[in-house]
C-alpha cells in the first residue's frame, strides 16, 4: 500500500461512512475531512458560521454550496491536503459542491469516489442508535448498556446522541440524500471515477472491500 490518496466516501447518512473514513485515513495516512464535524465545530465555538448553521442541521436541511465551497476550498489548500491527500466526508453533496471541487482540486484529480451503499431502511435503524464523540467524532453503536455519562475511549470526550439525529431531521436528511446528492453517483459515474462498494456487513467486511476498491482504481491501466 503506497501512503497518500485522494478520496470522497458518497453514501446516505447513517450508512457508516464516518467510521469507515476514520479506518481510511489511517490506513492512507490522510486527513479526514468531514464537513458535518467542521460545522459542528464552528456551532460550538458559536461562531457566525456555526450558529448559522445549526438552525439548518438541526432541521436535516443542507448549508449552501457558496459557504461548503469555501470551507472545503481552504482546508483542501493546507499542506497536509496538498501533500498527502485527504478523505473527504460528507462533501460534496451535490452536483453544484462536485463541480466546484473539480476546480479545486485541478491538477491533483481525485484517485475515486467510494459510494458506500446501504438501503435506506436499515440506515434509519442505524442513524436511531448512532452515538458520536463531540470531540473527536468517534462513531458508537448504542446497546442500551452503558453507563452515563458515556466516555470515548480514544479522546476521552462525551459520546453523545447527535442534535440532528431525530425521526423528522433523519427523514429529511435521507429525503434531501435521493434528491440532491443521488445525482452524484451518475456524475461520477459517467466520469469512470467511480466505484460502488456494499455497505451491508460487519465494519471490517466493508473496510476491506472499500480498500480492494481503492487499490483497484489506482492500479496502472
Ligand atoms: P453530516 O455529519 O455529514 O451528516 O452533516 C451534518 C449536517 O451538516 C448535514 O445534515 C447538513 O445540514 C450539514 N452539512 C454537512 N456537509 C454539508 C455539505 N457538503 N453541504 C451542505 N450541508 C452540509
Amino acid at each position: 500500500m503506497i501512503p497518500g490518496a485522494r478520496l470522497i466516501l458518497l453514501g446516505r447518512q447513517g450508512a457508516g461512512k464516518g467510521t469507515q473514513c476514520v479506518r481510511l485515513s489511517r490506513h492512507y495516512v490522510v486527513p479526514h475531512i468531514s464537513t458535518g464535524d467542521m460545522l459542528r465545530a464552528a456551532v460550538r465555538e458559536g461562531t457566525e458560521l456555526g450558529r448559522m448553521a445549526k438552525q439548518i442541521m438541526d432541521a436535516g436541511g443542507l448549508v449552501g454550496d457558496d459557504i461548503m465551497v469555501g470551507i472545503v476550498g481552504d482546508r483542501l489548500n493546507r499542506d497536509d491536503a496538498r501533500t498527502r491527500g485527504y478523505i473527504l466526508d460528507g462533501f460534496p453533496r451535490t452536483v453544484g459542491q462536485a463541480e466546484a471541487l473539480d476546480g479545486i482540486t485541478g491538477e491533483r484529480p481525485l484517485d475515486v469516489v467510494l459510494d458506500l451503499d446501504v438501503p435506506r431502511e436499515l440506515v434509519l435503524e442505524r442513524i436511531s442508535a448512532r452515538r458520536v464523540c463531540r470531540d473527536c467524532g468517534t462513531n458508537y453503536v448504542a446497546k442500551s448498556t452503558e453507563r452515563t455519562p458515556w466516555i470515548c475511549e480514544v479522546c476521552g470526550g462525551d459520546v453523545m446522541q447527535r442534535d440532528d439525529d431525530t425521526p423528522d431531521a433523519i427523514n429529511r436528511r435521507l429525503d434531501l440524500y435521493e434528491e440532491q446528492t443521488s445525482p452524484l453517483i451518475e456524475y461520477y459515474g459517467s466520469g469512470g471515477r467511480l466505484a460502488v462498494v456494499d455497505g451491508v456487513g460487519t465494519p471490517d467486511a466493508v473496510f476491506t472491500r472499500l480498500v480492494a476498491a481503492v487499490e483497484l482504481a489506482r492500479r496502472p491501466a
